[in-house]
């Protein structure tokens, strides 16, 4: 009997007594693969030297002050290291304890920022249907997730309106990507007319979606077109990077790859890479400049904001990212896992899809793989393939959920950076073990 309210109190998890590398110990005896990091927060591994070594040293020398009252070496540190410098024009950053505190961050810092500069009327964000932003009932109403949304629905503000992800497995028949891309902005553009352009304060969007969609980057173009919207219409930008970020994809930013780059962007999983909670808000100078020379204050905060523990964590992470050269590991790594996936599900009759970039991917699973007709979302076939799949000894992440009535069962891995070409290999044939059990 356990006093822990778990996420299934019915079914309650392994209790993980340590970890190190990409293995996790259980306390009965197991050993199993960390092939997701949770979802995609593990990218050092469990157990770095370098990582443990900034925890001690910090948490002996300072291990809290009020952000109010104090600044910290580590909380200036982490921020010079993250921003100032960055391709973007990404200048100025502060930090709280998770991506969905993040996300609220970023919504609220818009709205300060339209109204330090005059643009009261600004108060609408327009976000996607195949979209997770977190749990907290701000980024729950930005996210678009019908089923996490549900029970929530008389609680959330009504501040956000939802268009087309740029879902390419699930575009139209017959076109192409850059077609697809033209619709997305002819129903974007209509959005901004049906609210009024100048009631919209920002297009909030996942640079490659995570939880609903199991790693789906952008086709070419999109990002760049919602850049050129949301200039013409005097709009932000913002980019959720919680869980594609830090290097997840093989650049520092997933943005990078797609040729336009954000207003505000929020990153999480990776900057700490478990280690400790700690998320940021990253925004370019004329937001730092308009608070600065308007009310000259931040009207948001939390008692954990710019935490120096926290803040050593993830500079000692983003440091050994850095010194271990993992970015290019990511990529080289990231292209084996794609090669290995497609070699064992290429033609799977249920995988639909194998997508991601970087060391984020995804398998879709469909019970017909020409019509790409969904499974019955009653067998929850995403959950049966991570439970059969943990039972071999490998975690896996369940992503997916029903977006405009289709349901999505996919299931993501986001190994460590530091994974091996023999790991990787090892991970997807016991997915694909998984896969046909589950089936
Ligand atoms: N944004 C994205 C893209 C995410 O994937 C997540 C979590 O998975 C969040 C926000 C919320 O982060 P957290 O669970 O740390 O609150």
């Amino acid at each position: 009997m356990t006093r822990l309210l778990h996420r299934s109190p019915a079914f309650p998890p392994p209790v993980a007594a340590e970890s190190s590398g990409i293995l996790i110990r259980t306390a009965d005896g197991r050993a199993i693969i960390d092939a997701a990091g949770g979802a995609a927060v593990s990218c050092l591994g469990h157990g770095h030297p370098a990582v443990i070594a900034a925890i001690r040293e910090q948490v002996g020398k300072l291990a809290y002050v009020h952000s109010g009252a104090f600044s910290s070496a580590p909380a200036e540190e982490l921020a010079e290291c993250l921003v100032g410098h960055e391709p973007g024009g990404l200048s100025h950053a502060y930090f709280v304890s998770s991506g969905s505190e993040a996300c609220e961050g970023a919504f609220k810092l818009a709205r300060q920022y339209f109204l330090e500069v005059g643009q009261p009327g600004r108060t609408h964000f327009i976000a996607r249907r195949q979209s997770y932003h977190g749990n907290t009932l701000g980024a729950l109403a930005a996210g678009g997730n019908a089923g996490r949304r549900a029970p929530y629905a008389p609680l959330l503000p009504e501040s956000f309106s939802h268009v087309s992800a740029p879902n390419a497995y699930r575009r139209p028949a017959g076109t192409s990507e850059a077609d697809f891309v033209d619709v997305l902005e002819a129903e974007l553009e209509a959005e901004f007319q049906r609210l009024g352009p100048a009631s919209v304060a920002g297009f909030v969007a996942e640079t490659v979606i995570g939880a609903t969609a199991g790693a789906m980057p952008a086709p070419a173009g999109y990002l760049a077109m919602a850049r050129r919207l949301c200039d013409r219409h005097g709009a932000l930008l913002i980019l959720d990077e919680v869980m594609c970020g830090m290097g997840r994809t093989g650049t520092t930013h997933a943005w990078e790859q797609d040729g336009a780059s954000p207003d505000l962007q929020t990153i999480a999983k990776g900057l700490g890479g478990g280690y400790q909670p700690i998320a940021a808000v990253l925004m370019r100078e004329p937001i730092f400049a308009a608070i600065r020379a308007g009310s000259g204050r931040l009207w948001h905060g939390h008692t954990y904001m710019n935490h120096p523990v926290a803040c050593a964590a993830a500079l000692a992470v983003q440091r050994t990212i850095a010194s271990e050269g993992l970015l290019d590991r990511v990529q080289a790594m990231g292209e084996r896992l794609s090669q290995r996936l497609n070699a064992r599900f290429g033609n799977h009759p249920h995988v639909g899809d194998i997508r991601g970039r970087g060391l984020i991917q995804a398998i879709e699973l469909v019970s017909d793989r020409a019509a790409k007709e969904p499974f019955d979302p009653a067998l929850r076939l995403n959950e049966r393939v991570k439970q059969a799949a943990f039972d071999l000894g490998l975690a896996c992440y369940p992503s997916g959920g029903t977006v405009d009535g289709v349901r999505g069962d996919h299931v993501l891995l986001a190994p460590p950076y530091i994974v091996t070409a023999e790991e990787i290999d090892r991970i997807v044939e016991i997915l694909g073990e998984a896969v046909d059990l589950a089936l």
